[in-house]
């Protein structure tokens, strides 16, 4: 069953434009499939320069990843730079952290630049040592952003539970690049610029069959048909119907949002305003909104047959980081699927002659998504080289039994944690 996207993000997001469906046959430059972070970014980067360009969205903008993740907007990837390099080499591995070490300024940037009403706070992430272990990471990673010169703290116990209002952290690492937003409202006002700027934006216009026809791409929607020269797949861990499904591993992740805190509880925790996530193997994050409700989020699946687990452990667990919390009401529980690949980065793969598909942000996205959209942009105007090398397919072995991994590693960690 195809989860619903009924987050707290949509209860929240601004009044939004609304796409009708593609209802004739058309041509475009360029056609985008998926209305994320990354199709929306091509298509507002392929607009602004004056390129007709048409966006296809299956269901609504921000329905997938984009509109059901946390919105921590980080600098680079989740895996560490170092590894990155040693991953797909030093040259080239050094040029996409040092592009993607820019995603929180570009993605700041362009709400600044449009005024996009989407709750953006700029006062760094804390990436929160849950054991001793985890201090050792946090202090090797802090090694490694300060041979960047990035603005990075490492903070103490004493420090973390000052910013944060928990004593269970070790320590933390802050980012100071980094910030908070409201995934939905920033797609969805991006979406808006875009359309403003020109490009043809269409929900509820699945891709039912993509094929190339010659040197164009032919597209066909329930009620329409477009075609193009240039195709960008960005449907990343959500792909449907007629786009090649991308080699990624499903793993999900689920988010609690309380009522609004009163304001002396609220006043307890984050009072910086920072957003964090934790150094567990199977990770969780908080944050609050502006409204000051609490969103605690971990990997797991509430659409699945571990949700009452899940569901349990995050009432225990947000109550022993938290004590104040005990007895605050939840108002929304949600799940979104993360693309993993096997080496933890993102894949640009060669879709026909002239297509491109990207994903495979494992649980990176919001910067990468925006940045990999406008680099697939500068790729259809031929104005620019993509941060990565455009691949064949690299299937991914097993990919559902290892999803299955994933939950029944979070199901279970979830069923022990703070029990014995
Ligand atoms: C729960 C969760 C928490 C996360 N937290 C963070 C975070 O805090 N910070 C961060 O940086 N990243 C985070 N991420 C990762 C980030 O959200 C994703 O990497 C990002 O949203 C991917 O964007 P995208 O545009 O590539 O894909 P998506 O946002 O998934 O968009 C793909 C779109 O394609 C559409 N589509 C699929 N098939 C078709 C078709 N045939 N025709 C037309 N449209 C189609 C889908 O409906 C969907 O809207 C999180 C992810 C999840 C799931």
């Amino acid at each position: 069953m195809e989860p619903r996207l009924d987050s707290l993000w949509e209860k929240t997001a601004p009044d939004r434009p609304r796409w009708s469906p593609l209802a004739e046959a058309i041509t475009a430059d360029v056609v985008v499939i998926g209305g994320g972070f990354t199709g929306v970014s091509a298509a507002y980067h392929l607009a602004a320069r004056g390129v007709s360009v048409v966006l296809l969205e299956a269901r609504t903008i921000g329905f997938g990843g984009s509109g059901r993740n946390v919105g921590l907007v980080n600098a680079g990837l989740w895996t560490p730079p170092d590894q990155v390099e040693e991953k797909i080499g030093q040259k080239v591995g050094a040029r996409l952290n040092a592009t993607l070490a820019e995603g929180p300024s570009v993605v700041f940037g362009l709400i600044e630049k449009h005024q996009i009403h989407c709750e953006a706070t700029r006062q760094g992430t804390l990436h929160c040592a849950h054991s001793a272990a985890g201090l050792r990471d946090l202090e090797a990673r802090y090694a490694q952003q300060m041979a960047r010169r990035a603005p990075v703290r490492l903070l103490d116990a004493a420090e973390t539970a000052r910013c944060t209002g928990s004593d269970a952290y070790h320590g933390a690492l802050w980012d100071g690049r980094a910030g908070t937003i409201q995934p939905l409202a920033y797609v969805q006002g991006l979406a808006r610029e875009a359309g403003q700027l020109g490009a043809q934006i269409f929900e509820t216009s699945s891709a039912l069959e993509v094929c190339q026809d010659g040197e164009s791409w032919r597209i066909r929607t329930a009620q329409g048909e477009v075609r193009t020269a240039k195709l960008i797949q960005a449907t990343n861990a959500y792909g449907r119907d007629g786009v090649d499904p991308n080699a990624i591993v499903p793993a999900h992740y689920f988010q609690l949002a309380t009522v609004p805190l009163p304001e002396k509880i609220r006043q307890s925790i984050l009072a910086g305003g920072e957003g964090c996530w934790d150094t567990a193997l199977i990770m969780s994050s908080f944050r609050l909104d502006r409204a000051g409700r609490m969103i605690f989020g971990a990997l797991g699946n509430l659409d699945g047959s571990g949700a009452a687990v899940h569901r349990a452990w995050a009432a225990r667990k947000l109550v022993k980081l938290f004590p104040q919390l005990k007895g605050i009401p939840l108002e929304s529980e949600w799940t979104g699927r993360i693309a993993m690949t096997s080496t933890y980065l993102p894949r640009i793969e060669r879709r026909g002659g002239n297509g491109i598909s990207i994903f495979g942000y494992s649980g990176r996205g919001i910067g990468p998504g925006t940045l990999l959209g406008r680099a697939a942009a500068n790729w259809a105007l031929q104005t620019g080289d993509l941060p990565l090398e455009i691949t064949g397919a690299q299937p991914e072995n097993l990919a559902a039994l290892r999803g299955l991994y994933y939950e029944a590693g979070a199901a279970l960690t979830h069923f022990t944690n703070g029990r014995f």
